[in-house]
């Protein structure tokens, strides 16, 4: 393989529309795909050749990379006679990077074998910016060798690679980075609707938070976004929603019932129901600041 493998991307959205952005600024060849034509055009002008179908981007191509809302919608971009895997020739490195369930990675990886071509699990840490940035972080399943030939393209998109064990195991740790992170956000959120409503301070109280053992990275980063009320998107709630499901789901065949998980997903599900599901997932605290129910007890 060489050092700028030949790249297609399937699915432009803030993350995928990023990563190949990075790749034309380095001057690998991209091929894109997008459903919605019109999101991939801009890139026109970077050099990406774009495709009027999956199958047409991926043929030609040495490492293909989907990045793609979740599993209908990975489903409907590999599969199918116009999908990725019909245009991949044999030996071809696919990688999925969306947030899907590991049942479905496995799923794909069969199709893949089918095709002579090794799939890798390569979903990723970091939002918007880590994408365009190339600071992005792959929590990878699948076997040594794909992964080998994929570094050089991983290694312009991300900070690091995590390999995690065979096929699936990228998908399964993201869940659970996820769902953690999913629970994070809906807590701060409802801290930071709580001290609205008393006599505290709010800078000086989430302060405390912050500063303290509660301050995670990402606790920081919402709470200053929930403040500042910029919930323009890094990350939709609505897809925040689909991993916390999925991490559910995914517990739940292990017999761990996720109930903080549960509990988050909720109060996700009614923000969507309020119209914030297209909102970054910070917005999730729009739904606590409107909230007039009396609070049940315990
Ligand atoms: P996004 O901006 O909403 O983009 C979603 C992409 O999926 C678009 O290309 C969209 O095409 C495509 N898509 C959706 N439904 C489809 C369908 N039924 N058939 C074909 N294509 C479909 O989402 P994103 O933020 O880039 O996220 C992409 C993946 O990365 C998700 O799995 C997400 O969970 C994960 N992720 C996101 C972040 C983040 O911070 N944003 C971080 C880590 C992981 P259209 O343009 O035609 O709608």
């Amino acid at each position: 393989m060489s050092s700028k493998p030949r790249v297609a991307i399937l699915g432009l959205g803030i993350m995928g529309g990023g990563m190949a952005g990075r790749l034309l600024g380095e001057k690998f060849p991209v091929a894109v795909y997008n459903r919605s034509r019109q999101r991939a055009e801009p890139l026109t002008a970077m050099g990406a050749t774009v495709c009027a179908t999956a199958r047409e981007a991926v043929a030609g191509a040495e490492v293909v990379i989907a990045m793609l809302a979740d599993d209908e919608a990975s489903k409907s971009v590999w599969l199918g006679p116009d999908g990725g895997l019909a245009g991949a020739a044999a030996g071809t490195i696919l990688i999925d990077s969306s947030t899907i369930s590991p049942g479905w990675v496995r799923e794909l990886a069969a199709a893949a074998a089918l095709r002579g071509c090794e799939l890798l699990d390569a979903p990723v840490t970091g939002s918007k910016p880590q994408a365009a940035g190339g600071q992005l972080l792959f929590l990878v399943g699948g076997s040594e060798a794909a992964l080998e030939c994929a570094r050089p393209v991983l290694a312009v998109l991300g900070r690091g690679v995590v390999h995690l064990g065979p096929v699936g195991s990228g998908a399964l740790m993201k869940l659970i980075n996820n769902f953690v992170s999913g629970v994070q956000a809906v807590a701060i959120a409802e801290a930071l609707a709580l001290i609205e409503r008393t006599n505290l301070d709010p800078a000086t109280a989430l302060s405390v938070l912050t500063d303290g053992a509660p301050g995670s990275p990402l606790v920081k980063l919402l709470s200053k976004r929930m403040t500042t009320r910029d919930f323009t998107p890094n990350f939709l709630l609505k897809l925040m929603a689909k991993d916390l499901k999925y991490a559910i789901d995914e517990a739940s065949t292990r017999a761990v019932p996720l109930a903080t998980a549960g509990a988050a997903l909720q109060t996700m599900r009614k923000a969507i129901d309020a119209g914030l599901g297209e909102e970054d997932f910070s917005a999730v605290v729009e739904l606590l600041r409107r909230s007039n129910q009396p609070a049940g007890h315990v």
